[in-house]
């Protein structure tokens, strides 16, 4: 039980905390109380599980990838299948479980950030469900580059608001959110979409994407009768990673491996490889690894998947980074698309391009591994989102 954190305060090591606005405190605090009495309160857990199973479609299959098992020859390859989440990705988790938190405590708006639009859509979708008020804060920029989702958002009845400020992209779409929620404090509640921010965030978010784990606990089991020796997954800020290793972190046996996305090269600027690259420092809410010049100003983070295109990590992954419980490594833009297109010509199935960072990372895994080994790889979206981007990169 070592990596029970984070602390009272929310640090994970040196890592966590919460730096937010004086006037947040009491919001941090309120929400920190309402989450640690509906934890294990059986009402609170029925319920999500409930939703998880009837709306979500959990549990999501553990698929043994037999063609690309047998493309390497060396250990089985499992793919656990957050592509098959309603919204086609695992972020619905915990938008569900937020939600639920955000009506416990007499919540009646809900706000929340989105770069790519995915977060955007997964908190807009649970807003419908449950009739709740919800305002999306989304970058000029990136609201040109993801038309689509910007529709699908004002499909499910949610409000984009355009934010023209700084790179007009994910980090100040954040900043309008965080200001946002000073003003309207009382009523709001911010669904932050990945494992970021200040405590308890990180926390939860992990607890709500814990089930991705247990999941693949269970099935490996049945199939393997034992646990994994490798556990592969993508870190933008870290929610299925953290959700997904977990349940496995007691376990010494099992080795973790978490891949980032290093955009045209971890050494360029043009990279989204935060650990790789990054120094520790405090954003949105806590303190991480970032990519940050000398004086500390936040560099924009490039990859050509907009899931991983973020400057900054979750406080959980900077602690287990530094301890060495988890090796983390990064992939090009181009990796990631020849991975692409072998997972689809191999198994039928088009990943998400931010999952593709974590199937790229095979071609150097496998080979040191042996046909008695097992790797799981966590296969957190679809790639129907992507089609556009990937059309464009076939040619
Ligand atoms: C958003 C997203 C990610 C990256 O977010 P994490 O919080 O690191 O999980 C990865 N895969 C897919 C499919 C996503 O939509």
């Amino acid at each position: 039980m070592k990596y029970k954190a984070p602390t009272k305060q929310g640090y994970f090591g040196k890592f966590g905390g919460k730096f937010v606005p004086e006037i947040l405190i009491p919001a941090i605090e309120e929400l920190e109380a309402s989450y640690l009495e509906v934890k294990d309160d059986p009402l609170f857990k029925a319920q999500f599980e409930e939703l998880l199973r009837d709306y979500v479609g959990r549990p999501t299959k553990l698929t043994f990838a037999n063609r690309l098992t047998d493309h390497y020859g060396k250990a089985k390859i499992y793919l656990k299948r957050e592509d098959l989440c309603h919204t086609g990705a695992h972020k619905i988790n915990n938008a569900i479980g937020q939600i639920l938190l955000a009506r416990k405590m007499g919540k009646t708006r809900i706000i929340a950030e989105t770069g790519a639009g995915q977060h955007g859509v997964a908190t807009a979708t649970a807003c419908a469900k449950f009739g709740m008020d919800c305002v999306v804060y989304m970058g000029a920029e990136d609201m040109e580059r993801q038309k689509l989702n910007v529709d699908r958002m004002r499909l499910l009845g949610t409000e984009v608001r355009r934010v023209e400020s700084g790179s007009k992209t994910l980090k100040d779409a954040t900043n309008e959110a965080i200001r946002d929620w000073v003003t309207n404090v009382e009523d709001t509640f911010y669904i932050i979409g990945s494992a970021i921010g200040p405590h308890p965030y990180p926390m939860m978010v992990r607890d709500f994407h814990k089930v991705i784990g247990e999941e693949t606990r269970t099935q490996l089991r049945d199939a393997e009768n034992r646990d994994p020796d490798y556990l592969v997954a993508c870190v933008g800020g870290g929610s299925n990673a953290i959700g997904f290793f977990h349940p496995f972190l007691d376990n010494d046996n099992v080795k973790m491996i978490g891949i980032e996305a290093a955009g045209l090269g971890a050494d360029t600027d043009q990279t989204a490889a935060t650990l790789t690259k990054g120094t520790p420092g405090v954003l949105h809410g806590c303190m991480s690894y970032l990519l940050q010049s000398e004086e500390g100003q936040i560099q924009l983070a490039h990859s050509i998947s907009a899931g991983l295109d973020y400057p900054g990590i979750g406080p959980e992954h900077s602690y287990l980074f530094d301890i060495g419980r988890v090796k983390y490594y990064s992939v090009t833009d181009s990796e990631a698309m020849d991975a692409v297109k072998l997972l689809a010509g191999l198994e039928g199935i088009i990943p998400a391009l931010e999952t593709a960072h974590a199937l790229a990372y095979l071609e150097t895994l496998l080979p040191l591994t042996t046909q008695d080994q097992i790797v799981v790889l966590n296969l957190s979206g679809r790639g129907d989102k992507d089609m556009k981007t990937i059309s464009e990169n076939l040619s």
